[in-house]
Formats: C-alpha cells, sequence, structure tokens
C-alpha cells in the first residue's frame, strides 16, 4: 500500500529543503526523498566550506538563462534580504566578504542544520537514502517507486540539481524526468569551471602553475542569436592544466568552445604607451620592465611566446614590437581547449527550459502538479552566492504555491 502525501521533494539539496520546509509549514504534508546517505553535500563543500549564502546585490543580471526575464518574478518575491532574515532568526553569524558575497562565520554546516530545523517546524518527513525507481502519473497525483517503497503524493517537485561533481551524487534524474514527461530542456554544460590549454603555443605558460593576478577577462559578443557577452575583472589563477580563479570560473559560463577569450593582465595601464614613452628613459632590457608591473616569469613567457627575448634592450626595439608585446599584455586572447568537466565545475548551464514553467510557481505547465526548481533549471547564477538566492527563491516560489493549492 503506497503512503499518501500532499507533496513529495525529491532532491534534499539546497533548493529541496527550502522547499519542503515551506509547503510543510504551509500546512502540507511532505515527504522528502534523496538518494545520498549524507545530507546536502553541496552546501557543505561551498564557500570553502563557509558557504556563499547569498549576494547583496543580486539581479537578474547576474543569471545566465536562454529565457533571461524568468527569473526576475522569483528573485524578486524571496529575496537576499528574506534570506538574511533567516539565517538571523537562527543567529548564524555571518560576514560580507566580496562583493556583496555573504559567507557564514563558522561553517557550512550551520546552513544544513538551519534547513532541517525548518523542514522539522514543517513536520517534513524524510525518506534518505532513498532511490527513485519509477515516476508514473496517476488520476490523483504521482506513484514513486522506491526501494523502501511506494509513495503516492498529489504534487512532485524535482529538485535534484545539475551534473556538476559527480562523485557527490550528482545525476541527471531532473532531465531524465524532463525526457519521460516529453518536458523541453536547454542543452547542460558545466559552468564555473576551469579552462584548460594545451599545444605549443601553450607550452611557455606551463611553468607559471601558481602565479594569480587581478585581471580583465571578455568572451562572446551580444550580436547573433544565442551568444552573450561576458565581462569581468576578477582574480586569474594559472594552474598545471591551464587557467582557473574567479575571473576563469565568471567567464567559462559565458565562454563558448572553439571561441577565444580576452584576457588584459594590467588592466589600468596601457603597456604599448608606457614602453614607447619609456624607450628614452628606461635604459633596461624589456624582460626587467615588464617584470615591474607583471609577475617575473608571466613578463618572460609573454615576451617567449610572442618572440621576443627578455635580454632585448628597449631602447633597441621598434615602437611596433613594443605595441605587439603591449597588446600581448593588455588584448591577450587565447582559445582554451576545453574545460575541467562536470568533475571541476560549480554549477550546471542548461537545464529544464523554463518557457515549460510558470514564473510564478515553477510548475510545468503542461503537466499539472510537476514543479522542477533550483540547478535543475536552466538558471544559473554568477560566482558569489547568486546560485544559492536562485535555489531558495525558485524553492519559495513553488513551495509557498503549494501551501497556498
Ligand atoms: P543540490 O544542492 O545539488 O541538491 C540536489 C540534491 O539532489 C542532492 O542532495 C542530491 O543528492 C540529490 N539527488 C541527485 N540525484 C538524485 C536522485 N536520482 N535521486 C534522489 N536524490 C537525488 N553556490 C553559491 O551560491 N555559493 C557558493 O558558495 C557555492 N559554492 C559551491 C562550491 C562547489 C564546490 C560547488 C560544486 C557548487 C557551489 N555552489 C555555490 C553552487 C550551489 O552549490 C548549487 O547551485 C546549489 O547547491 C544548487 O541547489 P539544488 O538544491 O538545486 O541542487
Amino acid at each position: 500500500m503506497a503512503k499518501q502525501y500532499d507533496v513529495a521533494v525529491i532532491g534534499a539539496g539546497a533548493a529541496g529543503m527550502m522547499c519542503a520546509a515551506a509547503a510543510g509549514q504551509g500546512g502540507k504534508r511532505v515527504v522528502l526523498i534523496d538518494h545520498g546517505d549524507k545530507l546536502a553535500e553541496k552546501i557543505r563543500i561551498s564557500g570553502g566550506g563557509r558557504c556563499n549564502f547569498t549576494n547583496l546585490n543580486v539581479g537578474p543580471n547576474n543569471f545566465l538563462s536562454d529565457n533571461p526575464h524568468f527569473c526576475k518574478s522569483a528573485l524578486s518575491r524571496y529575496t537576499p534580504q528574506d534570506f538574511i532574515a533567516l539565517v538571523k532568526k537562527h543567529r548564524i553569524l555571518h560576514h560580507e566578504k566580496h562583493r556583496g558575497q555573504l559567507f557564514c562565520n563558522d561553517s557550512a554546516e550551520q546552513i544544513i542544520q538551519m534547513l532541517k530545523a525548518e523542514c522539522a517546524s514543517g513536520d517534513v518527513t524524510w525518506r534518505m537514502p532513498t532511490k527513485v525507481e519509477s515516476v508514473e502519473r496517476m488520476d490523483d497525483g504521482f506513484l514513486l517507486a522506491t526501494d523502501t517503497g511506494d509513495i503516492l503524493a498529489d504534487s512532485l517537485v524535482i529538485a535534484t540539481g545539475g551534473l556538476s561533481i559527480p562523485k557527490i551524487g550528482a545525476t541527471d534524474f531532473a532531465y531524465k524526468i524532463a525526457d519521460e514527461f516529453g518536458i523541453r530542456m536547454v542543452a547542460p554544460r558545466p559552468g564555473l569551471v576551469p579552462l584548460t590549454f594545451d599545444g605549443p603555443s601553450w607550452a611557455p605558460f606551463v611553468p607559471l602553475a601558481g602565479i594569480a593576478l587581478e585581471v580583465d577577462v571578455e568572451t562572446g559578443s551580444n550580436k547573433g542569436k544565442g551568444s552573450k557577452r561576458g565581462v569581468f575583472r576578477e582574480d586569474l589563477l594559472f594552474t598545471h592544466r591551464g587557467l582557473s580563479g574567479p575571473a576563469i570560473l565568471q567567464i567559462s559560463s559565458y565562454w563558448q568552445p572553439g571561441t577565444p577569450i580576452v584576457l588584459n593582465l594590467l588592466p589600468e595601464m596601457d603597456v604599448a604607451e608606457a614602453l614607447i614613452e619609456g624607450k628614452g628613459t628606461l635604459k633596461k632590457q624589456v624582460g626587467n620592465v615588464l617584470s615591474q608591473w607583471l609577475p617575473t616569469r608571466l613578463a618572460e613567457g609573454l615576451l617567449q611566446a610572442n618572440g621576443f627575448s627578455p635580454d632585448q634592450r628597449l631602447a633597441d626595439m621598434t615602437d611596433a614590437s613594443l605595441r605587439m608585446i603591449g597588446a600581448a599584455v593588455n588584448r591577450w586572447s587565447i582559445v582554451p581547449t576545453g574545460s575541467e568537466g562536470y568533475r571541476k565545475a560549480e554549477v550546471t548551464l542548461g537545464g529544464i527550459d523554463t518557457r515549460e514553467l510558470s514564473q510564478q510557481t515553477m510548475m510545468v505547465s503542461k503537466v499539472p502538479d510537476l514543479y522542477f526548481i533550483g540547478e535543475a533549471v536552466d538558471v544559473t547564477g554568477w560566482l558569489g552566492g547568486y546560485n544559492f538566492q536562485w535555489a531558495w527563491a525558485s524553492a519559495m516560489a513553488a513551495g509557498l504555491a503549494l501551501a497556498a493549492g
């Protein structure tokens, strides 16, 4: 005999717990199902273990989606201030780190415990670890066959996230359900991910692993369907396999395979102009001059990659050569070979096509009582607390609609 609930939520991560708590506190009988044996691993490892749980400056422009206006409704109805109020209610001390990013002072575990406590106040029933073997649409709801017994629920919320970090339990469950119910998808791909480079042109940069500096980075254009331009000023980090750091993670979500990213390694300086002006006064070798402004190994790598020796005397070099070096520093255009993939990606771009969902409730328009929330949906935030804010906001949109239903 199947156990009867008003709402079944599959996926007890950020969005799933938030939605279950809201529906439960609204008086619904809610069951929360997860296949993992450890709760909310992604929250636990987020923000270096301190969970960057929101950003004070959240706006629709901080999100990527094929349908960019979709996220506005949920984000405006559940704001960072609403989540901060919840965090304060649970006496979780926090601080702003960088550009509006809020982190726990102590541990991400506090956010997990807070969400567990909110679920407890909504009398949410836990089924974890539980594997959902099939989902069937019935006349009066959804029948879930699971390895811990059948569950019958009037409404079903899919909150199983995206594909990033499979080793802590990410699956394509949401996409399979979409396929089963004929719901359109935007092709998923890794986002907020380090980029890789190889081949002879990258050889001079391989020994630079560990070097970090603040840069401007850009890619793409706003012309043409589906093309998006990204521009960020953030830290860049050279790695053994290519480039990482916040600058690269941010731009990776905008980058299209086969196209270049353009780096300005000295955003506050016109290097060509400084070198040409310095020709008369700076009697040094070009490598020494550049090393005043950039890490020495990077300066030497850039010169080598552009066919110059660091030992060449500045005074002996042509203006055209110095302009070339200036462009290599201020407009370094490189085509990544690929990315580190879902193994290292913080998020999954794409997912359930938002044109299939109500922006008020997150319910699938053509499958009444079926909802998708969180990262499973084609709304992906920048690095900096935006993805959790989307998880909270989309979860509340569904949770409050379910409670009111
Ligand atoms: P998830 O939190 O991924 O939860 C999905 C849940 O579904 C999991 O519990 C999983 O076990 C379960 N599940 C999956 N498949 C199944 C299945 N078949 N059956 C049953 N259950 C299933 N974002 C920020 O805003 N700030 C940060 O500081 C931040 N740091 C991050 C650091 C790392 C290393 C990573 C990988 C991500 C980070 N993110 C951060 C992104 C953020 O964690 C996600 O966007 C967010 O967790 C998405 O919430 P969600 O509930 O949709 O999915």
